[in-house]
């Protein structure tokens, strides 16, 4: 048995869970900080860690962990309708609630105030994410382009994304990087499976500080409105 206590906090772009990929790399403009904790907030913790590109995160599903686990779950891999093994997937819902993601290590922030920040690229974690430990990922030991991937094996399709001309304002005014972000999470088609049938369906999603109105129709994803919103997200 061992305790686990979080040794900092993440903060991301993704303001709440809907919309946020299903995967890191998935949305490579993502973008987030790893604020520690004040007990391990150390630059000597870090040391050299600055030389790695990417680093693994465990990490707590803080928002669903009281929700519990079931021995099966309905990967959307699948459509939503067929079941696997829990551990034959990366379900939110499973014991002890810990996730893992390999992200990429933008840099150490050794100035901030709450330095040392690790800048975060790639992730799909939401802002405020507790994380229990980081590891460097060693490509030596870690890459295996021979890996099998079962039901996940193949490609993730993607949407095709449209500005409409009530958005593109405001759309121009985000900075590149979350622009990258709108596009990347709204052509992933974040729409929950049961309400895909209802084309005319406004969603929204809180994206890099913003309220981000879209509908998918004809196979297509439109941003309606883009409203600046607090609590949605780490800005750019
Ligand atoms: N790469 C991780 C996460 C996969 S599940 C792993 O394999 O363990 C990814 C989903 O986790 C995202 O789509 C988001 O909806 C959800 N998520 C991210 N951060 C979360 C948090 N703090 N609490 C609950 N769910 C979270």
């Amino acid at each position: 048995m061992i305790a686990l206590d979080p040794i900092g906090t993440v903060r991301s772009c993704f303001g709440e869970k809907f919309g946020i990929p299903r995967q890191p790399g998935l949305c490579p403009s993502a973008w987030g900080q790893l604020v520690f904790c004040d007990a391990y907030r150390s630059p000597e913790a870090v040391r050299s860690l600055e030389g790695f590109s990417h680093v693994w995160l465990i990490f707590g599903f803080h928002e669903t962990a009281d929700q519990g686990w079931k021995p099966t779950v309905r990967p959307p891999r699948l459509g939503g309708n067929q079941r696997v093994g829990v551990f034959a997937s990366r379900s939110t819902f499973r014991p002890n609630g810990l996730g893992l993601s390999l992200v990429k290590l933008e840099g150490v922030d050794l100035t901030s105030p709450d330095a040392p920040v690790l800048l975060l690229g790639g992730l799909d974690l939401l802002d405020g994410t507790p994380v229990y430990d980081v590891k460097p990922y060693l490509p030596y030991a870690e890459a295996l382009p021979s890996a099998t991937a079962g039901f996940a094996r193949d490609e993730i399709s993607r949407l095709p994304v449209e500005v409409d001309d009530a958005a593109a304002a405001d759309f121009q005014n985000l900075s590149e990087r979350a622009r990258g972000v709108l596009r990347e999470v709204l052509s992933l088609d974040p729409r929950p499976a049961t309400q895909m049938a209802d084309a005319a369906r406004e969603f929204g999603a809180s994206l890099c500080g913003c309220n981000v109105r879209f509908t998918v129709s004809g196979g297509i994803c439109r941003i309606l409105r883009i409203e600046k919103a607090e609590g949605s997200g780490l800005n750019a």
